[in-house]
């Protein structure tokens, strides 16, 4: 089991703070496995150190670094460069197998099971059922087949301009072949399935192993109220009307992160650990809950109506279920 890991990405500081609060989530439902964070120079170095008291192994990557062809073919594609940081995680051959997971995902349950499966497994993608989302996959590192990811990427590019659509049209069988490699869809719950099939999320969502905060906002562009343990805003925010998820990711913010930093003295050590004043503490050191109104830039309803036909719904906000159906009652009254 120490050849195998759970892998994820950042980029950024921002992102990191995703990555850590996916490895506590995971270390809290006791994984066996190694866990794994892919890092580029740009993350700094008290967020590194973060990253170290969660994470196994901290890599850092540097994709443009390489000098070889196919890199320097991508390098005039400045585009695709996160989506080549991803690819990056098939070059871990010290594992024999591995689990892809976004930084920007949060697991609610055991999900080691998801080693018995075979490269390349996936859950569907909400938007485009007959291709599988990128959260989360299963993979079995390679250097051949990271060769192979990368001079797709430098001959072909993506179909949609980032590493799912690379890796759909590189794992194509995918939505026929297997059905073993179909991951179901409680591995990589997208918060969009909520209000796009509410009966299925009533039904289904309670057996969630994995939540994906897919889009535009990050719960870590929130802001966490512990005294109210709620994601904070205005009642009527649309961005704070789903808050479970949400309140959640903060709450194994609190409980699984923020004690190690407070024990490596990156975060203020205040005997107040976890109260109001801790957490806040905790926020502005790490720069953490940044406001959600910064995040949200005004659109307007016809710029809103084309992103949302180009799938690129604010799901969490004002594309959010609960604003939705709002309106929805205003037409049924
Ligand atoms: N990512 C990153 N830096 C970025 C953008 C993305 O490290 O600036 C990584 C991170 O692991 C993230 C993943 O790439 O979870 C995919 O991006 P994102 O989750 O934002 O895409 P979405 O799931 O919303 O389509
Ligand atoms: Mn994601």
């Amino acid at each position: 089991m120490a050849d195998e890991a759970f892998v994820t990405l950042t980029t950024n500081d921002s992102y990191a703070k995703g990555a850590l609060v996916l490895g506590s989530s995971l270390k809290q439902h006791r994984t066996t496995r190694r866990l794994a964070v892919l890092t580029t120079p740009q993350v700094s170095d008290c967020m590194r150190k973060a990253l170290e008291t969660v994470f196994d192994e901290v890599l850092v990557v540097d994709v443009l670094d390489s000098g070889d062809s196919a890199h320097l073919t991508l390098m005039k594609r400045p585009e695709l460069g996160v989506t080549l940081t991803k690819l990056h995680c098939w070059s871990l051959t010290q594992y024999s197998k591995c689990v892809f997971m976004d930084a920007d995902t949060l697991v609610l349950a055991n999900i080691d099971d998801l080693f018995e499966r075979e490269e390349l497994s996936a859950a569907p993608d909400p938007g485009w059922p007959d291709c599988f989302n990128s959260g989360v996959f299963v993979y079995r590192p390679s250097m051949e087949t990271y060769g192979q990811l990368l001079r797709m990427a430098a001959e072909q590019g993506s179909f949609d301009g980032g590493d799912q659509g690379l890796l759909n049209t590189f794992f194509s069988s995918w939505a026929t072949a297997d059905i073993r490699k179909h991951l179901p869809f409680i591995y990589n719950l997208s918060s969009i399935s909520m209000y796009s099939y509410l009966p299925a999320f009533k039904a289904f969502g309670a057996n969630a192993k994995v939540v994906h905060f897919l889009g535009q906002i990050k719960p870590w562009n929130y802001t966490y109220d512990p005294k109210t343990k709620s994601v904070r805003g205005e009642p009527q925010d649309p961005a704070v009307s789903h808050p479970a998820f949400l309140g959640l990711w903060w709450d194994t913010f609190t409980t699984g992160a923020l004690p190690q930093l407070q024990e490596l003295g990156l975060v203020g050590a205040a005997p107040s650990a976890l109260t109001l004043e801790g957490v806040s503490g905790a926020m502005s050191h790490l720069s953490l809950g940044e406001s959600p109104t910064t995040a949200q830039p005004f659109v307007s309803s016809e710029e809103r109506k084309e992103r949302w036909e180009q799938g690129q719904a604010d799901y969490m906000g004002a594309d959010s279920f609960d604003n939705i159906k709002r309106k929805l009652d205003t037409y049924l009254q």
